[in-house]
């Protein structure tokens, strides 16, 4: 029933004609040593497969092309423009792994590539979609029933109806077990669960069509996934005001989600996974697309720093490029980039073939989130007083880097993952 939808996103994924492919050929064929490239430092465009490789292409072209012209106002005003989403869906960016529902079944590592290029435009824009994608599609397409697959995933694959993910809690961000939304069988109608309880931070809230809520069932304890849809909530039982005058994140839109005896269809609830390991394994595809993700938005930090230091001219009319201390800003940062870039590469391979352990996706959730705002952080500095001005895009980077640091799990509780899995001793409490 789905594939034409399929067909037609996988097609427009890979219709375009890869320059970057046939320079990969022409590098694999060359008999002298190859140059060497400072926007792909060790190589890693050799690794990717030619569908890989166009539908990179696609992705940049659309966010360069048409994302980007928007980020400045998006950001100064606190906007979202929910018709990037359908732009997306169109080109069959979103819940781009799933396979069937007319989603476009591409690998783990092509969808990283997706997530690269639309962070190098803006970490909100990429939070948007990840919320889309990973969470709410990937979350519905991995614990749903048949029905609510078949039901909602095409609406959301296109964009035109709009996904979120209700985790966090005002009084429980990094502790979600001990969160306070209880569901329960509803008290006037049958079939039914009522939800009660607040959530927070939640990206996409505020326009969301289909909410995906994690509770306690009031009869177990035992925290369990619903899936709220809003046109089925009458008034007062679900309200998703949107947090306002953030400092990060401002081209995306944040808000809360407050239930109050909401109902929803027993049918909505995830019918087996209990506890965290529902939450937790949507995040870890989440947080797989971020590090890709922040690999994206510093690369972006890179070039126009290098650009700005090539031009600005200080001392005897010397461009500030020259000199040794900018030079190690950028190669520490171009460094980071790459071995990042690597490293998502691999964990994405290893995903695919079902050998992606959890912590290996909080090690690169970690560090390249950690080393793309500490570079962007540095390489603002080479912009001097004009790093101030939003019109130079570096502050927009740094700003949104603090908060991908925190969300989905904040860098020292992935730091704590580590260490219980290289120690066997938590310490988490
Ligand atoms: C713009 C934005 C969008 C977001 N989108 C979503 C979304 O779509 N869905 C969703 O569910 N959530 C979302 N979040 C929430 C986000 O995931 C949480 O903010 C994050 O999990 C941290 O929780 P917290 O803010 O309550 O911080 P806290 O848990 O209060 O942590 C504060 C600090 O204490 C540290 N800390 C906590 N416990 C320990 C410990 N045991 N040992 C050592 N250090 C500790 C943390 O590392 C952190 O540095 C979003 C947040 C933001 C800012």
């Amino acid at each position: 029933m789905f594939r034409p939808v399929c067909t037609r996103a996988a097609r427009q994924l890979t219709s375009s004609t890869s320059r970057a492919a046939v320079q990969q050929q022409q590098r694999r064929h060359a008999s002298t040593p190859a140059a060497f490239d400072w926007k792909d430092p060790l190589g890693a465009s050799n690794l990717y497969t030619e569908d890989e490789l166009a539908i990179a292409e696609t992705a940049e072209s659309y966010c360069q092309e048409r994302m980007l012209p928007r980020v400045l106002d998006a950001y100064r005003d606190e906007h979202y423009d929910p018709k990037i989403l359908e732009e997306m869906g169109e080109l069959g960016l979103l819940g781009a792994t799933i396979k069937g529902y007319g989603c476009a079944g591409v690998s783990s590592v092509a969808s990283g590539l997706i997530t690269r290029a639309v962070e190098r435009v803006d970490s909100g824009y990429r939070s948007g979609m990840s919320v889309q994608s990973s969470l709410a599609m990937g979350g519905i397409e991995e614990f749903g029933t048949e029905e609510l697959k078949e039901r909602l995933l095409p609406k959301l694959a296109s964009g035109k109806s709009i996904g979120c993910f209700g985790l966090t809690e005002p009084n429980h961000g990094s502790d979600p077990g001990s969160m306070e939304t209880v569901a329960k069988p509803h008290p006037s109608k049958k079939g039914y669960y009522s939800l009660s309880g607040s959530k927070t931070w939640i990206t996409n809230s505020p326009i969301a069509d289909v909410l995906l809520v994690w509770a306690k069932l009031e009869s177990t304890g035992k925290i369990r996934g619903f899936v709220v849809e809003r046109e089925l909530c009458p008034p007062g039982t679900l309200e998703t005001p949107a947090i306002k005058n953030k400092n990060g994140l401002r081209a995306s839109l944040t808000g809360m989600i407050q239930m109050d005896e909401c109902p929803v269809p027993e049918g909505n609830m995830f019918p087996e996974v209990e506890g965290l390991r529902g939450p937790f394994s949507c995040l870890n595809s989440a947080r797989y697309g971020i590090a890709w993700g922040t690999m994206g938005a510093l690369e972006d930090a890179i070039a126009r720093a290098r650009e700005y230091a090539l031009e600005r001219k200080q001392f005897k009319g010397n461009p500030i490029a020259k000199y040794q201390l900018v030079q190690k800003k950028l190669a520490d940062a171009t460094t980071d980039a790459a071995y990042g870039i690597l490293a998502a590469y691999q964990v994405g391979r290893l995903k695919d073939e079902g050998k992606a352990a959890p912590e290996m996706i909080s090690m690169i959730k970690r560090q390249n989130c950690d080393r793309a705002l500490i570079n962007t952080r540095n390489l603002q500095e080479i912009f001097g007083g004009n790093a101030v001005s939003d019109e130079y895009h570096i502050g927009r980077h740094v700003a949104n880097l603090f908060v991908t640091q925190t969300y989905e799990g904040q860098s020292d509780i992935h730091s704590l993952i580590l260490g219980r899995a290289i120690t066997g001793l938590q310490a988490f409490v």
